[in-house]
């Protein structure tokens, strides 16, 4: 068995091909292009790559997943509001299928993680928070909670600062505004601040801005804690994996918030967050699940 996995992500398009054991037997990833044409031409060419290195062709794959943010209608297989991709609507399942033997399933790219993470934890109560371009969490509690509209966990646009920045969604100070990859990198630039040593920032705007950070993921952290209290809480995405010094930093946030206050539970709420070793990988692990039909946490 060959499961195919395609993460497509605002920047890259990430393949992987699973075998029998669930493990990563190829692998391989190219720029993303924007657009219907963008991204269906993106999809052939990372999965023909990864075909290429097996010595077998798209039709061999047994089963194909592919996990891509927005509002993934799964029956329709249908993308819509993948603002980062420029797509308004697009019918990506039906665009690729010629391609594939295999049935072809879609889900959203955050949903197709949690998966992942609660199968690399070996946990069904799991929480991931993608750090992205934007911001969203999702949760396996016994099954993926889904919501009405696939739209459960898009905590990205929950407002924590009414006079914070002005966000694309029109409101202001969004928790995506502060956290954010399409905020945080435009902003880092206009302080003249660097990201990935904001710990290490010796002027006073580069203080605030680390203090800031932690005190949000910490919030973020604390606020899918209370909403779902998952054993597991993993943080991921570009803007966690370009901040070494971030999960150090909010464990001791937490930590400390314990000391003043008996509820939520901060110091287990800091034993339960982590960052996957593979965070790189999962997305697209992910998505090779849910091809294999993985659609509530439990393989049919
Ligand atoms: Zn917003």
């Amino acid at each position: 068995m060959l499961s195919l996995g395609i993460d497509i992500g605002g920047t890259k398009a990430h393949a992987v091909v699973l075998d029998d054991a669930n493990e990563v037997v190829a692998e391989n990833a190219v720029f993303t292009k924007r657009g219907s044409d963008g991204v269906r031409s993106v999809v052939i060419e990372v999965a023909t790559s990864v075909a290429d290195q097996l010595g077998v062709g798209l039709r061999d794959f047994d089963s194909v997943g592919i996990g891509i943010p927005g509002v993934v209608n799964r029956e329709a297989g249908e993308i819509s509001s993948a603002v980062n991709l420029r797509i308004e609507r697009m019918p990506l399942r039906q665009l690729v299928a010629d391609s594939f033997a295999a049935p072809v399933r879609l889900d959203n790219d955050v949903k197709a993680t949690v998966v992942a993470a609660g199968m690399l934890l070996d946990s069904l109560s799991v929480t991931y928070v993608n750090f992205g371009t934007g911001l969203a969490s999702a949760t396996l509690a016994g099954r993926l909670i889904r919501g009405n509209d696939n739209a459960a966990g898009e905590i990205g646009h929950f407002v924590v600062n009414p006079n914070g920045d002005p966000c694309r969604c029109g409101q202001r100070g969004c928790l995506e505004t502060v956290v954010g990859g399409a905020y945080l990198a435009p902003r880092m630039e206009l302080l003249d601040l660097d990201w990935t040593t904001l710990d290490g920032a010796d002027t006073p705007t580069g203080w605030a801005a680390y203090d800031q950070a932690v005190r949000v993921i910490a919030q973020i952290v604390t606020l899918v804690s209370v909403a779902y209290a998952s054993e597991h809480i993993v943080l991921g995405g570009g803007v966690i994996q370009a901040a070494p010094w971030a999960l150090t930093a909010v464990k001791s946030f937490l930590i400390d918030r314990g000391q003043m206050a008996s509820f939520p539970d901060f110091a287990k709420i800091a034993e339960q967050v982590i960052v996957l070793d593979s965070d790189m990988q999962a997305p697209a692990i992910g998505a090779a699940l849910i091809g294999q039909g993985w659609t509530e946490g439990y393989k049919l």
